[in-house]
Order: structure tokens, then C-alpha cells, then sequence
């Protein structure tokens, strides 16, 4: 297999993880990372079967599943306790589950086999531009530093990516007009929930969320991320109410979430979320991919988002390990993540309006059908399949291993697989 020397452009999840399965396949990895001390931004997310293979081929699983919360599904009622949601991964197999995980539990996974394998990780390099020079590509930052010339380039800067402003084909970049405010509180010892993603809803306006998270590295308490959703240009309204008028407003929606939203005391300890529609023509140019979030993004209604970022990694360096022409395997690359990644964008457009917009037919709508639809099998599995990360178009779906591959990335990190196939 020919080695390459390679830059990648932003470590969060997608950018650690690619960085981590191209030196496992032994190629000479550069990170660059804007921030000067790179950490986890966000609350928490929940790891689909599928990112969970793509740990395990990492050899990073067993350290997730000591950390992380397993959950059996979700659970979604409307204000007057309406059943919308009661799904469960079992449905489509007994191995299945989601994985509930703080995200500086998995950065530091992530982080800290990057140190063990002493990947160079250049931090405050704000990565500006990228230009092809012969057969390299060379990266420099916004003061103008020259970063070096590289055989390829992996752009995973994430959502606000400029590198794919300045490179790619973009077919649709529309920010959502909702987003969510986010905070992490323990969870209290008597939660019946403790083994779901548990959400309120009233109408399409309001929403309320508690994933539970596990714990952090070196602690046994374990967390729970609260989310609320917010329409963007309603923040700075947000942040004037007086917070106990908030905390009211979500007690009155949700009388259980009190023991989670009463310990916070400030807005300031909600952190904003908000969330755009990307899409790409292909996540590949000459000699520059792109990985996560800047490949594609959408609103986090599935959850998918940083799984799509795992899978991208372990893929990109299956084909650049299999495909010896660079070019082609990075149309290798493209070509392997495109039904995936089309179906998941489209599922969270078709479904983001019934959970996060002003429409209230939408909010009827959702009340009225999604309970009797999951009601009927071939659509309840279709739902868990759906939430799993599994689905390649509306009428086929992929296995985790199947989506990621089996084999683990590096003999010195064998990890059994936890997935059993399913037909
Ligand atoms: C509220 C919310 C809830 C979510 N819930 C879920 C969930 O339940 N499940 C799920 O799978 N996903 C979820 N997501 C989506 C998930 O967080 C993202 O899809 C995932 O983090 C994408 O990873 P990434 O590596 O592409 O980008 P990021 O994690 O954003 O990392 C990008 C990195 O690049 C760095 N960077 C940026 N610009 C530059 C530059 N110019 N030069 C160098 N470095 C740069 C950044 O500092 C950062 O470290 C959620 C997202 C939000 C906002």
C-alpha cells in the first residue's frame, strides 16, 4: 500500500478520528487545529450502532462503553403526555443500542490515542486556504504561515468550514431558523428514564430534551445533557427573561425535567446551538476531502452527525488503503458515502419541521400520525433503523459493519465486533 503524507484541517471528532485510521494505516499524519487548546464544544450526543463500529475498529470501543450510557431507545411525548415516539433499537436486534456519551468523554478517547501514537498536532493554525501546487497541496493559515505541501489534504473544520467555501461544490448551505440551547447537569438518582433520549414536546415551537450521557474520564457521576429548543433570533429574548420565568416555563411543559433544569442557575450555563443544511456535489476534490460536518451537515433531529464524521474517517482510509491512484480513491471515498449520506440529509430535512418550526400543522400532523404509523412493524423497524444510522435509501439499509468494515484497522488493536448482521 503506498503511504501519503496528509494535513488534517480541525480536530474534533471527524478530524481525530481520520487523523487516528490514517496513521494506523501508516501514513505520515499532520493535525491542524485553530483553537490553542483544543476541547470538546457542546454537551453530549448519542453514538449510533454505526459510530460504535467505527470505534471498535479504532480499538477505542471498550473505553466508550465504560463511559457512555446505553441506551434502549427514545421516548417522546406532547405536553399532555401523548405518546409520539416509544422506540426501541431491540426491534431490530438484541445487540443493538445507542451509546449516550459526554463529548469530552469521546475527545478524550479520541485525544488520547492520538498522543499514544504521537500524532503531530499543530494547534492555534487557523487553516485559511488550500492551493494545489504540482502534485501537492499545500494548507496556510490566516496569518499567512505557509503549513506545508502534502500529498492530501483533509478538510474537517466542521460546519463553518471555509475550506469548503473556497473548494468544494455546494449544492445547498440554509441555515435552520432553530437551533437549541445546551447544558450538562447530573442526573438524579431515582430518573426513570436513566436507559432513554427522553423529549416533551408542544407543537413544533417547543421541544425539551435529557439524554443521559454517562460520566466523564476519572468520575463516577453520571450526567444528563438538557437541550431547548430556540429559534435563533429568540436567544437574545432568551438570555432578557429572568431565568426562574424560564425554568417555570420548562417545568409547566415538563414537571420531571425540575430536578435537572433547577440546577442550573444562569443562562450563561446553556451553551447555543445552531444548526444549517449543507450539502456537497462530492465531498472530494483534487486532493482535498472533506470528513464531519464540512463533507455535509444537517439539524441533529437523528442524531447522526458526528457518526457520519466517524464512518467518514474509517472509509477514507479504507479507500486510499485499497485504491492505489489517489484520485480514484478519493472518488472511491465519494462514491462509498454517498447513499448514506444523501438518505440522512434528506430524513433530517423531511423531518426538522415537525419537531423544530413555527408551522403548527406540522406540530397536528406529527401528533396525529407519527404513534399509529410506528404502530405498524415494517415501519417501526424502518424507524430504528433509521435512528441506528443504517439506512442507505428508503427501501435498503446497511449493517454497522457492513457501513463502516469489519476489520479492525490495525492488528495491534483487535476489538471483537459487537454487531451481529441483520437481514
Ligand atoms: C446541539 C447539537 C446536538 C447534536 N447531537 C448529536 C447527536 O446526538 N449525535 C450525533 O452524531 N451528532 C450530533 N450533533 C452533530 C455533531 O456534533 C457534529 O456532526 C460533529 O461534531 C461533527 O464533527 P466534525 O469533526 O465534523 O466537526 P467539529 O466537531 O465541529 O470539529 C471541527 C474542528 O475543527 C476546528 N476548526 C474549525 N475551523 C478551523 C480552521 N480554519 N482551521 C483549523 N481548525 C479548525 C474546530 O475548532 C473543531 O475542533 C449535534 C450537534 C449539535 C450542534
Amino acid at each position: 500500500m503506498r503511504t501519503h503524507s496528509i494535513a488534517v484541517c480541525g480536530a474534533g471528532i471527524g478530524g481525530l478520528a481520520t487523523a487516528l485510521a490514517l496513521d494506523a494505516r501508516g501514513h505520515q499524519v499532520t493535525l491542524f487545529e485553530k483553537v490553542d487548546s483544543p476541547r470538546p464544544v457542546g454537551a453530549g450526543f448519542m453514538l449510533q450502532p454505526t459510530g460504535q463500529a467505527a470505534l471498535a475498529r479504532l480499538g477505542l470501543l471498550a473505553e466508550a462503553l465504560t463511559l457512555g450510557r446505553p441506551l434502549a431507545g427514545i421516548a417522546g411525548h406532547t405536553r399532555a403526555g401523548r405518546t409520539i415516539f416509544d422506540i426501541d433499537y431491540r426491534v431490530i436486534g438484541e445487540a443493538y443500542f445507542g451509546l449516550g456519551l459526554h463529548r469530552g468523554a469521546l475527545f478524550h478517547i479520541l485525544d488520547a490515542e492520538r498522543r499514544r501514537r504521537q500524532i503531530v498536532l499543530a494547534t492555534g493554525a487557523d487553516i485559511a486556504t488550500t492551493a494545489l501546487v504540482g502534485n501537492k497541496r499545500t494548507v496556510a493559515d490566516t496569518a499567512g504561515h505557509d503549513r506545508g505541501a502534502y500529498d492530501l489534504v483533509i478538510d474537517a473544520t466542521g460546519l463553518h468550514s471555509s475550506l469548503r467555501l473556497a473548494n468544494a461544490d455546494i449544492r445547498l448551505n440554509r441555515p435552520y431558523p432553530y437551533g437549541a440551547v445546551w447544558g450538562v447537569v447530573r442526573e438524579p438518582p431515582d430518573w426513570p428514564h436513566a436507559h432513554t433520549l427522553a423529549q416533551r414536546y408542544d407543537g413544533a415551537s417547543r421541544m425539551a430534551g435529557l439524554l443521559p450521557i454517562g460520566q466523564l474520564s476519572g468520575s463516577d457521576q453520571p450526567l444528563t445533557a438538557f437541550f431547548w429548543s430556540l429559534k435563533n433570533v429568540d436567544l437574545d429574548t432568551w438570555r432578557a427573561t429572568p431565568f426562574d420565568a424560564w425554568q417555570s416555563e420548562v417545568i409547566a411543559l415538563w414537571p420531571a425535567a425540575e430536578p435537572f433544569v433547577c440546577q442550573f442557575s444562569t443562562h450563561a450555563e446553556l451553551a447555543p446551538a445552531s444548526y444549517c443544511d449543507v450539502r456537497l456535489r462530492a465531498p472530494v476534490t483534487e486532493r482535498l476531502a472533506f470528513v464531519g460536518d464540512s463533507a455535509r451537515a444537517a439539524s441533529p433531529q437523528l442524531g447522526q452527525g458526528a457518526n457520519l464524521a466517524l464512518i467518514d474517517a474509517l472509509v477514507l482510509s479504507d479507500c486510499l488503503a485499497a485504491v492505489p491512484v489517489m484520485a480514484s480513491a478519493l472518488a472511491a471515498y465519494a462514491r462509498e458515502r454517498h447513499a448514506h449520506s444523501r438518505f440522512y440529509g434528506r430524513a433530517s430535512r423531511l423531518l426538522t419541521p415537525f419537531f423544530q418550526s413555527d408551522s403548527r400543522l406540522a406540530g397536528a400532523v406529527r401528533d396525529a400520525t407519527f404513534a399509529p404509523l410506528a404502530r405498524v412493524p415494517y415501519v417501526r423497524r424502518e424507524m430504528v433503523r433509521t435512528l441506528a444510522g443504517l439506512k442507505t435509501g428508503l427501501f435498503s439499509h446497511q449493517t454497522p459493519n457492513g457501513l463502516v468494515g469489519s476489520e479492525p484497522i490495525e492488528p495491534a488493536s483487535i476489538t471483537p465486533s459487537t454487531f451481529r448482521d441483520v437481514t
